[in-house]
């Protein structure tokens, strides 16, 4: 018998367990970014051995936005809010994360604190609604003073260079938070059993956050890292040269973040790698590394 395409796919949010927190992935969309300007400094057979070896697409990077809602049992806190839907400057592909939140179970009033990685269009514009209104009404935002500086500021609206439509986009988001900012300082304890890490260089305040519970922890991590099999095997690759505020930093970012998750066995969250982002850092014998997804389960 003849069926309808269904043609949608289940809601976009995927739950597991960390110790006795209840951690909720909430999927905002995805971008397909060109190769252009991207891994300026990787040896281009490299890349096509990566690209044919991983089965990876030939002409784009599809990178997932993936914020997530941690449960402690006393807060909800968001880890980066996505791309929202005030803009479509990375396309029409996202604004799917309040929409998946409700899915879960989760009402955006709830949202106790937004952690920020950093100040970036596709975490930070998701706060606040087209209106102008905060998507999260009730929230703390906790950004570093680093990326305070470099993005929610006004200097950079002159500019002739994407900063400032960014810059634009960032200071509309965290206008109706500005009362409830908390300026996270790397290394330090952000709330108990949160710890802040930088990962600097993507953008000048970028931050990890690792959490830790009955002697689990993981670290999400943003996007100190945007590729699930480039940049793990090879972190010395820049990202992008206009993207990265400090490429060679961040790219020691990088090889500092998996080198942390490996020897303190830290369960590792990308924000852009596949759907949901959750996996495992392993340390190859040439010094490299790899990132396992979790494979997806019905099971919590
Ligand atoms: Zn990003």
């Amino acid at each position: 018998m003849a069926a309808a395409l269904q043609k949608i796919q289940n809601a976009g949010w995927y739950r597991f367990k960390l110790g006795a927190l209840e951690c909720t992935v909430v999927w905002d969309g995805y971008i397909h970014h060109g190769y252009d300007g991207i891994f300026p400094n990787a040896e281009p057979s490299e890349m096509a051995r990566l690209k044919r070896e991983w089965r990876l697409p030939e002409d784009h990077i599809p990178m997932d936005l993936n914020p997530v809602v941690v449960n402690t049992g006393d807060k909800l806190i968001l880890i980066d809010a996505g791309m929202g839907r005030t803009s479509t400057m990375f396309g029409a592909t996202m604004g799917h994360m309040l929409a998946n939140l409700r899915a879960a179970g989760i009402a955006p009033e709830q949202i106790d604190i937004v952690l920020m990685t950093h100040l970036h269009p596709d975490h930070s514009f998701g706060l606040i609604n087209p209106d102008g209104s905060p998507a999260f009404p009730n929230a703390d935002l906790y950004v570093t003073k680093a990326d305070w500086a470099e993005w929610a500021n006004e200097a950079n609206l002159v500019r002739n260079d994407f900063k400032a439509a960014w810059s634009q986009g960032t200071l509309a988001a965290v206008a109706p938070y500005r009362e409830r900012v908390h300026f996270v300082v790397p290394g330090e304890a952000v709330l108990p059993g949160i710890t802040a890490f930088s990962v600097a260089g993507h953008s000048a305040g970028q931050c990890a956050y690792i959490f830790e519970s009955e002697g689990q922890k993981i670290v999400f991590t943003g996007d100190v890292a945007h590729h699930q099999v480039f940049d793990p095997i090879h972190p010395e690759w820049f990202f992008h040269m206009d993207y990265d505020t400090n490429p060679k930093q961040g790219a020691a970012a990088k090889a500092a973040i998996f080198a942390k998750a490996v020897d303190e066995e830290i369960r590792f969250h990308g924000y852009h790698f596949p759907y949901p982002g959750l996996g495992d850092i392993t340390r190859q014998p040439d010094g490299t590394y790899l990132f396992h997804p979790q494979p997806v389960t019905p099971r919590l």
